[in-house]
């Protein structure tokens, strides 16, 4: 078993991360296998070194051991742009020049009395810039500078019936069971999300699509916001041809009010607590994983 801690370094890591980290090493451990750590760096707008600095030092504090040197998405690169000519040549992505001005009138112009949808990337892309494709488009050279969607039609009509996953409980007894995808779910709530932003070739679903596969991770562990976002993952795995992980999407940290924790809210962070006088020991029991 290979589990992964993949955390952004745009902000101190707070409860829900210890319990996520806790959980993903704990299960490795039990198993007798290997815990990594990813420093998801993509966003450059929002990435600091600072907080990387600062993961570092939660985890150590935490207690918590990776197994092998982490890996940073910022050094990937040339790994997402051999996938993207892949998918290009494949025509399994198309460019969109399309602003979030232009998404946000496409989507809410009045059509039979539909509701523009929000799905784990905000609103819905109405696919504009997919109509415009010049076919045979693929066996030209992959445009640089602009925005590359998924066409998940053509995605999911590619894995026919592979598209389903292995969901896990996180203890040695946690039973496994298979989740199918719903095709029509991920059409009308999901849609051509951007595998490669304009700035960036890359994006959140493509990398950590691609960095599971290079760090061999069996297991991945993480959050119940990103049971929608898995489905997208199980796609591009599914296309790209690479090995589908078991995942194990845990509950969410909440605070007293019931809200779930975001990175913001220095009061939930490790760092925080720490300074307040807590002890590793202190923050497991309040995620539930104390003794
Ligand atoms: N890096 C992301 C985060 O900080 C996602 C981790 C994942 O894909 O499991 O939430």
């Amino acid at each position: 078993m290979r589990t992964r801690f993949a955390p952004s370094p745009t902000g101190p890591l707070h409860l829900g991360h210890a319990y996520s980290a806790l959980l993903a090493e704990g299960m490795a451990r039990a198993a007798g296998g290997a815990f990594l750590l990813r420093i998801e760096d993509i966003d450059s707008t929002r990435s600091r070194p600072h907080w990387e600095a600062q993961i570092h030092e939660d985890l150590r504090w935490l207690g918590l051991c990776w197994d092998e040197v982490p890996m940073r998405q910022s050094d990937r690169l040339p790994a997402y742009e051999t996938a993207l000519d892949a998918l290009w040549a494949r025509e399994l992505i198309y460019p969109c020049q399309c602003t979030r001005r232009d998404i946000q009138a496409a989507a809410s112009a009045p059509q039979e009395g539909a509701e523009p949808a929000f799905g784990p990337d905000g609103l819905v892309y109405p696919g504009t810039c997919r109509a415009l494709r010049a076919p045979g488009y693929g066996t030209t050279p992959r445009p640089r500078g602009a925005a590359l969607r998924l066409d998940m039609a053509r995605a999911l009509e590619t894995i026919g019936s592979a598209a389903w996953f292995e969901e896990t409980g996180a203890g040695p007894t946690g039973e496994t069971g298979r989740i199918t995808l719903c095709p029509a779910q991920l059409l009308d709530h999901v849609g051509d999300v951007v595998l490669s932003r304009r700035d960036f070739p890359g994006s959140y679903h493509l990398s950590v699509v691609l960095d599971d596969a290079a760090q061999q991770v069996s297991h991945v562990v993480r959050g119940h916001d990103l049971f929608e976002a898995t489905a997208i993952h199980v796609v591009l795995q599914r296309i790209m041809g690479l090995e589908t992980p078991v995942y194990h999407h845990h509950e969410l940290i909440r605070d007293a009010q019931g809200k779930r924790l975001a990175k913001r809210d220095d009061a939930r962070a490790i760092a925080t607590y720490r300074e307040g006088g807590a002890t590793p020991e202190d923050i497991r029991r309040m995620v539930g994983l104390g003794d």
